[in-house]
């Protein structure tokens, strides 16, 4: 049977439990025909063992991607696994405690700091250490919560949100003439870890119950990973900078 990913490589980051929007990205990637690679954080053993849940093995590489070593080191260690790559997701967020759940008067900027580089400047220093490895093109897709709007408790993860969309959008337009797409999928709440670790997270994903104009469920990040696949594969050919809202159509809605 042919998939929508057939003979593309892909880098996955982000998978670190099943809640993770990564790993149904990385089951419907392959699902769909891909050749995967997984980078783990903090430690690949809690990957790994997520990993076997895949439909088929996968190699994974540690990776903290505020590490400049791991960084400089991850495109020799795909290229031996795959020989190159078609496609990136970056499905990596964090922010300090200090930087979150209605402290965002409080927060001092080493905090700040760390959620901007973690979860913004990071997709330009993962794509960057990726590119030798796209000579013939290719997609790379990050995850976003809705920039626009002053959410509440999620606080410093805003702007540093903010600051990815802007960062996609750059990418683009430097990475365009490479035949490297940058987009992103804008999600709604999915009660992953990350999103647990966010004090007061359920008065957020309650604006979802009320006005969402489709019905969402928080506990299903398959939507989101279908966006993913489809922003990978040839079928968005001249898609970049954009930012899909898989939302359930919030976003278009009026308070
Ligand atoms: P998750 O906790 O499963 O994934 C977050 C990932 O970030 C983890 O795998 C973690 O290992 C990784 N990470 C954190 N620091 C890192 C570092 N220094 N280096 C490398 N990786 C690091 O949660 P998720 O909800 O699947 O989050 C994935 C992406 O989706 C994030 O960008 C998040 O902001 C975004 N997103 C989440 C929601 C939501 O409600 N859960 C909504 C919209 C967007």
């Amino acid at each position: 049977m042919s998939g929508i990913l057939d003979g593309k490589r892909i880098l996955i980051t982000g998978v670190l439990m099943e809640s993770s929007i990564a790993f149904h990205a990385a089951k419907l990637a392959q699902e769909q025909g891909a050749e995967i690679i997984l980078t783990a954080f903090p430690r690949p053993t809690l990957t790994e063992r997520i990993a076997k849940k895949l439909p088929k093995p996968t190699t994974v590489i540690e990776l903290d991607v505020s590490n400049d070593e791991h960084l400089a080191g991850l495109a020799d260690k795909v290229r031996a696994e795959l020989g190159g790559l078609d496609g990136i997701v970056h499905s990596i967020g964090f922010a300090p405690q200090d930087a979150l759940g209605g402290n965002f008067l409080e927060t001092p900027f080493e905090s700040v700091s760390t959620a901007m580089h973690v979860s913004a400047y990071s997709l330009k220093s993962l794509t960057m250490a990726c590119k030798p490895l796209m000579e013939n093109g290719g997609s790379v897709v990050g995850l976003t919560f809705d920039a626009q709007f002053a959410w509440p408790q999620y606080d410093w993860m805003g702007p540093a949100k903010a600051a990815l969309e802007s960062t996609s959008r750059y990418l683009a337009r430097y990475l365009g003439e490479d035949d490297i797409r940058c987009n992103l999928i804008s999600a709604g709440p999915i009660g992953s870890m990350a999103a647990k670790s966010i004090p007061g997270f359920s008065d957020l994903a309650a604006v979802w119950d009320s006005r969402s104009p489709l019905k969402w469920e928080l506990s299903d990040p398959e939507p989101a990973g279908k966006g993913i696949v489809a922003l990978l594969s040839d079928w968005f050919p001249k898609t970049t900078g954009e930012i899909i809202h898989v939302d359930g159509g919030l976003h278009a809605i009026g308070a």
